[in-house]
C-alpha cells in the first residue's frame, strides 16, 4: 500500500486536532505518514501523539535552519519527502499557512492540488474530495488528474479515530534553498486566549446574531456550558457587539462543525455561506418563519434569552 503523507500541524510540538482528522482520512487513502517540522526536542513528543491516531510512520525534520523563515521551507522538505516517498496523496490541513504550502507544493511537484475540501474518499484512479463553493451554493466532487494529489482538508471534516499505528520515526534531512528563505519572521506575539477553542476548528460553535440585542451574555454561557467556540452573524458584528474575528459567512469565517447553534439569525444566504456545511445545525428563533428554520435538523421556537439560560443550566445539571 502507498503512503499517503499528512503534515502535521502543530504549536511547538502540541500537535493540533485537524492532524488527527488528516490521519483517519489518511487511513482511507493508503498508509498514513506522519511529517513533522519542527524541534529536534519535541519529535518524539508529537511521534507518540500521532501513532496513537494510526500512523505507520513518522517523519521529522528538525528546524533549526529554518525556523522563523514563513512556508516555502515546509514546501520544499515535502517536495523532497514526496519524491523520495511517491506518495499516493499529501494531506494538510485548510489554514491560510497550510494552503499556501500546498499551492509551492503543487508548483514544485507539477501536480493537481484541491483546496478546502469537506471529505475524501478513495475510489479507483485516487482520492474523491467534496468542497462546497460558491459561498455554498454548489457541493462539488473532484479528482486530481496529474502527478500527486494534493489535498487541504478542512477541519472538522473528519472524526479522529485512535488505534495504534507503528509510529516508526524516521529523521529525514531535506536541503533548503536561499530562495526559500528570503521572508522571515522578525516578531510574533499569541493572541489572548480566550479559553475557547479555534473557531474554524471547533467541533461546536455557538453564534448569535442582531436577535441578541448586543446582549451576548447567554451566548457565552451556552458555549462555555458545550465547550464550544462562539461566533457571529455580520449584524452583530457591525453593530460593535463582537469582534469582526467572530464573523460567520461569505465575508467571514466558514465553519463546519459537528454542531452549529444559530441564535437570533435570520439565515440570509451570505451568513449560510459560512455555516451550511455544518454537520448538524440548531437554530433558535423567536419568528418561526426566519429563514434559518429552512437549513436546520433542530429548531426551537422562542426568546434566545430565555432558550439560552435554560439549556444552559439543564446542560451544567447534567455535567454534574
Ligand atoms: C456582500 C455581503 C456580504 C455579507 N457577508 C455576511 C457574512 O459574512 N456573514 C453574515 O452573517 N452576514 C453577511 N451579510 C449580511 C447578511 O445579508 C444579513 O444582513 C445578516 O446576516 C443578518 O444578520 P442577523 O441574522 O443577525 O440579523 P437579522 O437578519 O436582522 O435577523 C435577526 C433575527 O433574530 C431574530 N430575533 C430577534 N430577537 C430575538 C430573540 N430575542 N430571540 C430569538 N430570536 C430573535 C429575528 O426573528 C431575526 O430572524 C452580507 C451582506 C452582503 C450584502
Amino acid at each position: 500500500m502507498s503512503e499517503v503523507l499528512v503534515l502535521i500541524d502543530h504549536v511547538d510540538g502540541a500537535v493540533r486536532k485537524p492532524t488527527y482528522e488528516l490521519l483517519a482520512i489518511a487511513k482511507r487513502l493508503g498508509e498514513p505518514s506522519a511529517v513533522f517540522i519542527g524541534g529536534a526536542d519535541q519529535a518524539s513528543g508529537a511521534a507518540e501523539a500521532v501513532k496513537k491516531y494510526g500512523a505507520e510512520k513518522v517523519y521529522t525534520v528538525d528546524d533549526t535552519e529554518i525556523k522563523g523563515y514563513l512556508v516555502a521551507p515546509k514546501a520544499e522538505v515535502l517536495q523532497q519527502l514526496a519524491e523520495k516517498t511517491s506518495p499516493a496523496a499529501i494531506l494538510i490541513s485548510s489554514s491560510f499557512e497550510g494552503k499556501e504550502i500546498a499551492g509551492r507544493l503543487a508548483i514544485k511537484l507539477k501536480s493537481g492540488i484541491i483546496t478546502d475540501a469537506v471529505d475524501v474518499q478513495s475510489s479507483e484512479g485516487g482520492p474523491v474530495t467534496t468542497q462546497s463553493v460558491f459561498a455554498g451554493n454548489f457541493t462539488v466532487q473532484a479528482k486530481v488528474t496529474k502527478g500527486t494529489p494534493i489535498i487541504t482538508v478542512k477541519p472538522n471534516a473528519a472524526a479522529p479515530e485512535e488505534g495504534d499505528g507503528a509510529g516508526a520515526v524516521e529523521e529525514f534531512a531535506a536541503t533548503i534553498s536561499d530562495a526559500a528563505k528570503s521572508a522571515k519572521i522578525v516578531a510574533s506575539q499569541p493572541r489572548q486566549a480566550s479559553g475557547r477553542p479555534e473557531l474554524t476548528e471547533a467541533a461546536i460553535v455557538v453564534a448569535g446574531g442582531r436577535g441578541t440585542g448586543g446582549n451576548f451574555e447567554p451566548i457565552e454561557g451556552f458555549a462555555d456550558a458545550l465547550g464550544a467556540a462562539v461566533g457571529a452573524s455580520r449584524a452583530a458584528v457591525d453593530s460593535g457587539w463582537t469582534p469582526h474575528t467572530f464573523q460567520i459567512g461569505q465575508t467571514g469565517k466558514t465553519v463546519s462543525p459537528q454542531l452549529y447553534v444559530a441564535n437570533g439569525i435570520s439565515g440570509a444566504i451570505q451568513h449560510r455561506a459560512g455555516m451550511q456545511t455544518s454537520k448538524t445545525i440548531v437554530a433558535v428563533n423567536k419568528d418561526d418563519e426566519a429563514p434559518i428554520f429552512e437549513l436546520v435538523d433542530f429548531g426551537v421556537v422562542g426568546d434566545l434569552h430565555t432558550v439560552l439560560p435554560a439549556a444552559t443550566e439543564q446542560i451544567n445539571k447534567r455535567k454534574g
